[in-house]
């Protein structure tokens, strides 16, 4: 049960730890109550846990609900994704919690690049070997992604091959790690199973398994 509570104020101790001197070396524990409401508690603080700016012992609360510990404004929103973390963190801050669940919404985000890449590639290729007769009734058995540039090449016009190209340095400009921004070069699925940056070992992932 102990797990299930959150810990917040400016001790290292804490889960969430915010290094404000408004902010108590305890200051408050959230408690969940049900998928869609949250119990806020106030640890006996003088510049207090407030509630849709309004000074709260203990208050249940939801996603819309504003908090702040003494002057500092919570971003309710990423505090309840702690929640999602199994097993949760402890001692971290604040900060760095915000840039690691930044760093997966856009990492999430990459999945998008990845297939308008993948479709945007297929289409170009089938465009082209439809356009060319001596290929089209073996279309079906040629395994177009994926397939090097040199074995299709022949069957390529120059124009195609420019499309390509461009249409690859633009995947290698986007499709980056968010944090230190190296090409990922790999399958998205690939990725989120392992669900860390092999370069800057950010985690892609709110729980990545350890290898
Ligand atoms: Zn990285």
């Amino acid at each position: 049960m102990a797990e299930e509570v959150l810990h917040v104020g400016r001790s290292p101790e804490n889960n969430v730890v915010i290094p404000d001197p408004q902010v108590s070396l305890l200051h408050c524990r959230i408690i969940p109550l049900t998928h869609a409401s949250w119990l806020i508690q106030d640890l006996d603080t003088p510049s207090g846990t407030w509630v849709n700016e309004r000074p709260v012992v203990q208050k249940e609360f939801g996603r819309e609900d504003r908090l702040r510990l003494g002057s500092v404004n919570l971003d309710t929103a990423l505090l309840l994704r702690f929640f999602e973390y199994s097993p949760r963190p402890t001692g971290i801050s604040w900060n760095d919690f915000r840039k690691q669940e930044e760093a997966i919404h856009r990492f999430d985000q990459l999945e998008k690049v990845y297939e308008q890449f993948m479709e945007e590639k297929k289409r170009i290729l089938k465009n082209n070997l439809l356009k060319s007769t001596g290929i089209r009734a073996g279309l079906s058995a040629i395994p177009i992604i994926g397939a090097p540039l040199s074995i299709l090449s022949t069957a390529l016009t120059g124009d195609v091959q420019e499309k390509l190209m461009a249409l690859e340095e633009k995947f290698k400009t986007e499709y980056v790690c968010p944090r230190c921004f190296r090409f990922l070069g790999e399958p998205f699925a690939n990725l989120k199973k392992r669900g860390y940056c092999t370069g800057c070992r950010t985690p892609y992932v709110r729980c990545p398994r350890e290898n």
